[in-house]
């Protein structure tokens, strides 16, 4: 994928903040800390776009930003922090369940786990959530370059195995930019007519 410009739309905390419609739109989700900034920054060339948090779930609403004016990339908060209360938790979860259950033009949800640890609970109760969705889910493995190449498939199994899910799994390095082209591949076939 080329791209032609990227472009950080709004952080919103409501839904009458979203953007119009129109154009596919990809979310991102996944444990704070997983290199969800990262990994956006790295697929879209920008060194900054999407903030890589120096707080660790920091972000509390959705960011938007639109691709080549033609699709968009929707980072959602980052979940499992454990600091923030009860009461805050619970409203960012509804609004993150209001985007994926609502939101007309989501295409694609890309989950983020790090390939080094099992999922957490709270990486196995997003995942069952998002697999009872009408949309198509992706589990990305992130930082693979911090595991050995020949532990990967071994870790991948461990993933899909906890889990318990059929869903595909991709390992990739934001920091290496291993496993970046076979995710514009398969975004490329969501948005072909
Ligand atoms: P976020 O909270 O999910 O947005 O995570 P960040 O993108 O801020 O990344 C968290 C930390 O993991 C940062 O220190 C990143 O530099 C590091 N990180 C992210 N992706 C990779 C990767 O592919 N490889 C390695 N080695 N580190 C990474």
């Amino acid at each position: 994928m080329i791209i032609h410009s990227s472009e950080f739309e709004i952080s919103a905390v409501r839904p009458s903040q979203w953007p119009e419609g129109g154009l596919p739109e990809f979310a991102f989700i996944g444990r704070s800390n997983v290199g969800k900034s990262t990994l956006l920054n790295r697929l879209l060339n920008r060194k900054n776009l999407a903030r890589v948090s120096a707080q660790p779930g920091k972000t509390r609403q959705i960011n938007f930003y639109v691709i080549n004016d033609r699709f968009r990339f929707v980072d959602l908060p980052g979940y499992g922090y454990a600091s923030v209360s009860k009461r805050e938790r619970s409203q960012f979860a509804s609004m993150i369940d209001k985007y994926l259950l609502e939101r007309e033009p989501l295409c694609r949800i890309v989950q983020l786990v790090d390939i080094r640890h099992e999922p957490s609970k709270d990486d196995v109760a997003v995942h069952q959530g998002l697999c009872e969705l009408d949309v198509p889910l992706l589990v990305v493995a992130t930082k693979m370059d911090k595991i050995g190449k020949s532990q990967v498939a071994s870790h991948v199994k461990k993933i899909r195995q906890t889990l318990q899910s059929g869903v595909e799994i991709y390992p990739v390095s934001a920091e290496k930019r291993v496993g970046l082209d076979e995710l514009w591949t398969l975004f490329e076939a969501d948005m072909a007519p």
